[in-house]
C-alpha cells in the first residue's frame, strides 16, 4: 500500500521529470523597435480602449508617431500575425504604393493585401520553424 505523502512524493517527481527547462528566450513585444528605413518604429503593447473594443483590429500602425499599437492578451500565435501585418502597413507605405497611384492606393487593396501576406507569412514561418533559425545564422556570418 502506498501511503498519501508517497503519492505525494511520486507525484512532485513525476512532474519535476516531465518539466525541463526551457532554452527558449522570451521575447517581448512591448517597448521594442523595429529599425524600418530611416527610423525606429516603436512597438507598445496596448489594452484595447473603449472604442476598439468592438472592432477586429488587433494591431494598428500610427505613421506620424512611428508607432505601433499591438493589443495585449492575444495568442501567441494572433500575434505574431498581427506584428507581421503592422510591418507590413509600414513597409508598403514607405515604398509608396499607399499613395496616389500606388498600386495599393485604395484603403481595402492595402487591407486586403497586407491581410493575405501576413496570413500567408504567419503559416510559412509557423510551419518551417528551420527557414528562422536559417536566416537567423546567415545574418550572423
Ligand atoms: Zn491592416
Amino acid at each position: 500500500m502506498v501511503s498519501k505523502l508517497e503519492k505525494e512524493a511520486l507525484a512532485f517527481v513525476k512532474k519535476k521529470e516531465g518539466t525541463k527547462p526551457s532554452t527558449r528566450k522570451i521575447i517581448s513585444l512591448h517597448n521594442r523597435s523595429l529599425k524600418v528605413g530611416y527610423r525606429n518604429i516603436n512597438i507598445q503593447v496596448v489594452t484595447p480602449s473603449i472604442i476598439k473594443d468592438n472592432t477586429n483590429e488587433y494591431g494598428e500602425y500610427f505613421p506620424h508617431r512611428h508607432s505601433i499599437e499591438i493589443q495585449t492578451a492575444q495568442k501567441p500565435l494572433d500575434e505574431v500575425n498581427t506584428i507581421l501585418h503592422e510591418l507590413l502597413h509600414v513597409v508598403i507605405m514607405d515604398i509608396g504604393e499607399t499613395q496616389k497611384g500606388g498600386l495599393l492606393a485604395d484603403d481595402e487593396t492595402e487591407e486586403k493585401f497586407v491581410y493575405n501576406v501576413a496570413n500567408y507569412l504567419t503559416q510559412v514561418f509557423r510551419d518551417n520553424k528551420w527557414l528562422l533559425t536559417y536566416m537567423q545564422n546567415k545574418f550572423n556570418e
